[in-house]
């Protein structure tokens, strides 16, 4: 097979880092076949966590003290070039040490540097068990995203032109780029992280610009389940997932995908697979849906607040939607949730937004003689699957018990309870739905 064939992503989560020459079985199995491999990698667990306390807390956590010392302990025998990130991150440190803080172009620039060291020491162990290993730093190749520091989006096409070349070049040369995830360069020119967990979407979003032919999240003990199992004890594996199936199931707050990395693998038809590297059985596939398949998942979202918005005449007062929307959007609260009856808002919110929004909300009350209430501590509980409306026969008792509000998709249905009966709610709801008992 031509190095011209379609690649293979293959992207190392921070914990599964520990083990390189497990990292290294894998590449090479993954490109048997001649099949082109691209590594992606997280920075070291608990790196990234590291970092943003130190820019956090600048004055607390003296870079020379603590971060340092840990950085080297996690990274024995790195070669010269992570050295030198090594020394940046106290340089930089140390700047925002003197200035008591940074803004958020520099805390990316921060953030950044754990990825950057972990593809040069991960390079350097990759070569030690034979594999030819380049490592390659996002920004530099031409990654290209928004200016949205600590949540940017990954711009394409000002991305393909230079990532393709780059990442071709050295696989022509049969070397396997190890690229760091989680950040790219804004249009601005300074680093800019993808939000945290973002190596997975940098993953997805290589994977569409090369047109590979699959991506895998590896992770170490971390797989796609039914449920959060620290919640539902009985969680189970999901082996398939549709895209949109998964991406609700992201978006409604499962930690273990960033809610950005099924779309770019979606656009360009790439099968995304979820994998656990302790055990190999633990597989979960994201693909086009397939007719005859009922997959389930279940996420909590919490904490949230509830605030009920009555309005006399509701929805006969023309524009009463829109009036809210725009006055809380000008707050830049983000809603959560919007129950609507018709005397009946309900808001589902952030608790930091809790706030800002009844102060947004001050005019509509005086203007409309609208009332507030609340708010009250939620949680959303939501039932994720193609086809979910089929089952709502199947809803159990408890699930809408002292439910504030419902609201339900083809694909996604979810309820909002007191916060206090969220595990309640959540097992119920799995038992019916994904162990297949009754109600
Ligand atoms: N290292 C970054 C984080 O911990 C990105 C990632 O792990 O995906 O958020
Ligand atoms: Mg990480």
């Amino acid at each position: 097979m031509s190095p011209r064939s379609a690649p293979v992503v293959l992207k190392f989560g921070g914990a599964s880092l520990a083990d390189p020459r497990r990292v290294a079985a894998e590449i090479r199995a993954a490109g048997r076949h001649g099949t082109p491999v691209v590594a992606v990698a997280s920075a070291r667990e608990g790196v990234t966590d590291l970092l943003a306390d130190a820019v956090a807390h600048p004055r607390a956590v003296t870079a020379h003290r603590r971060v340092l010392p840990h950085l080297r302990d996690l990274h024995p025998r790195l070669p010269p070039a992570g050295q030198r990130h090594l020394t940046r991150v106290g340089s930089l440190l140390a700047s925002i040490e003197r200035d008591g803080a940074a803004d958020p172009a520099l805390r990316d620039q921060v953030l950044s540097q754990g990825e950057r060291i972990a593809v040069h020491w991960l390079s350097a162990r990759l070569h030690e068990a034979g594999v030819a290993a380049t490592p390659v730093e996002a920004d530099r190749l031409g990654l290209v995203t928004d200016n949205a520091y600590g949540a940017s989006c990954i711009l394409f096409d000002r991305s393909r032109t230079a990532v393709r070349r780059g990442l071709h070049r050295l696989l022509d040369r049969g070397e396997v780029p190890v690229v760091t995830g989680y950040f790219g360069r804004s249009l601005e020119g300074r680093v800019a992280t993808l939000g945290r967990g973002g190596s997975d979407y940098a993953a997805s979003g290589l994977g569409a610009l090369l047109g590979a032919d699959r991506v895998e999240l590896v992770k170490r003990h971390v797989a796609v389940l039914s449920a959060d199992p620290r919640e539902v004890p009985a969680a189970r594996p999901i082996p398939e997932l549709s895209y949109e199936e998964a991406e609700e199931l992201a978006q409604f707050g499962a930690r273990v995908l960033h809610p950005l990395t099924i779309e770019p693998a979606r656009a360009h038809g790439i099968t995304l697979r979820v994998r656990s590297l302790e055990d190999p059985r633990v597989v979960t596939t994201i693909a086009p849906a397939r007719p005859g398949r009922r997959n389930r998942a279940l996420t909590v979202l919490r904490p949230l607040r509830l605030l009920r918005l009555r309005v006399p005449g509701g929805r006969q007062r023309p524009g009463i939607v829109a009036e809210v929307s725009q006055r809380l959007a000008s707050a830049g609260v983000n809603v959560v949730q919007l129950y609507t009856s018709s005397a009946l808002l309900c808001l589902v919110l952030e608790p930091p937004a809790v706030l800002p929004a009844l102060r947004a909300l001050a005019p509509v009350t005086q203007e409309a003689a609208a009332m507030v209430d609340g708010p009250y501590r939620v949680a959303l509980v939501t039932a994720i699957g193609d086809g979910i409306l089929d089952d709502l026969d199947r809803l159990p008792r408890a699930a809408v018990d002292g439910a504030e509000g419902f609201s339900a998709t083809p694909r996604a249905l979810s309820v909002a309870v007191p916060e206090g009966r969220a595990v309640a709610v959540v097992r119920a709801l799995h038992r019916s739905l994904v162990e297949g008992r009754r109600p």
